[in-house]
């Protein structure tokens, strides 16, 4: 990281990439240290609020030190009894082509024998929790309610509104564009799907929510919520998951909805989360997700990008929406799209 991010679009050049000789065959290993060679890198929405020096519920990244994000490693060499060579782990990696770790530091081992890496980054990853606490413990489906999710075509939106489907509710996804739309109701089974962009958006969400909504799970904040306001029924529930039409502008810039009208007359419930408020369910959490993928009811769709310098580029694409489902990189080299 080159310089932290305030108030503005990140770009390419807030980032340096740099090369460093690193030897692992010759390298000296400590005592539990392992060699790790980083497979697939999560970008996610998150990192930008670590990119600003302010305050947030995730450390800010120093400057001048390596980015780290969650991704899949495989372990080239080990002096650490739990890891063998051929390993995969998970969790807060550095990003950097291979490395040495101390492999007692926050990874877990994961299996692509059982489901591909790529599962462990979305749905049995951050964003499949994300999604499931956030259904479970503020959306609280019931069957034949309306949920409405925005994002809907990222990792989170895409699961969220599998777990609708799961649980009997019509489900309406809010996109960026009409692919997306088409996507979400023919690849995902989402009853109804609406483009924010078209001039018809308002008119389009009210015709797709004749029953107003139960649910609207905000990924996105700002002015495309407004229109779900007026639509909420009573004793509606909205879990506050992400506000990403809002991290690259400066405080006081956005243009938020006028809620808390809608809010009271509806006796309407909106709540904030972060994933690790709910981390003492994550192991029921992945047993009931992981026996929805069995069951073939949740699907984990991914865009994969290829290349280690194709990590920044990748992470900045979020921002214009140029993923449909959980965003990847691959570090094979291939540079195919
Ligand atoms: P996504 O895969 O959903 O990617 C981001 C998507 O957001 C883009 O594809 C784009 O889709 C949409 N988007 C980007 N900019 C805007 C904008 N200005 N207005 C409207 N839509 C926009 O990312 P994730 O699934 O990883 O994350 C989704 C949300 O969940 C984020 O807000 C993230 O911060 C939050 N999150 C929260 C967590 C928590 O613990 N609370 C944990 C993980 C994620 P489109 O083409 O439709 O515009």
């Amino acid at each position: 990281l080159k310089n932290h991010v305030e108030g503005r679009m990140v770009q390419q050049s807030d980032f340096d990439v740099q090369s460093v000789e690193f030897n692992y065959e010759a390298v000296e290993l400590a005592e539990n240290e392992i060699v790790i060679k980083l497979e697939l890198v999560s970008v996610d929405p998150y990192i930008r609020g670590r990119l600003s020096a302010a305050k947030s519920y995730a450390a800010s990244y120093k400057v001048g030190e390596p980015m780290i994000g969650i991704c899949v490693g495989r372990i080239l060499k080990s002096n650490n009894p739990k890891w063998a060579v051929g390993d995969h782990c998970c969790g807060e990696l550095p990003w950097m082509e291979i490395f040495k770790f101390n492999g007692n530091r926050g990874i877990y081992k994961v299996n692509d024998k059982l489901v591909p890496l790529e599962t462990y980054l979305n749905i049995l990853g951050v964003v499949g929790l994300t999604a499931y606490h956030g259904m479970r413990e503020i959306g609280e489906p019931k069957s034949g309610e309306t949920l409405v999710v925005s994002a809907a075509a990222g990792g989170v939106g895409s699961i969220v509104g599998q777990i609708g489907k799961i649980k009997g509710c019509r489900v309406v996804g809010i996109a960026g564009s009409d692919e997306k739309c088409e996507f979400l109701k023919r690849e995902l089974g989402f009853d109804a799907a609406v483009n924010y962009n078209s001039p018809t958006y308002r008119k389009d969400l009210r015709l797709a929510c004749p029953k107003g909504v139960d649910i609207y799970f905000d990924n996105v904040g700002g002015k495309i919520s407004e229109p779900i306001f007026l639509l909420l029924n009573q004793f509606a529930r909205i879990p506050v998951c992400g506000a990403i039409s809002m991290y690259n502008s400066a405080p006081g810039d956005s243009v938020g909805p006028h809620c808390q009208v809608h809010l009271v007359r509806t006796s309407t419930r909106m709540q904030g989360f972060i994933v690790t408020d709910y981390s003492k369910k994550n192991g029921e959490a992945i047993r009931e997700l992981s026996q929805w993928i069995v069951q073939g009811k949740l699907k984990g769709k991914t865009t994969i990008t290829h290349g280690f310098d194709q990590i920044i580029p990748s992470f900045l694409s979020l921002f214009s929406g140029s993923n449909t489902g959980k965003l990847l990189v691959k570090m094979d080299n291939t540079n195919q799209k």
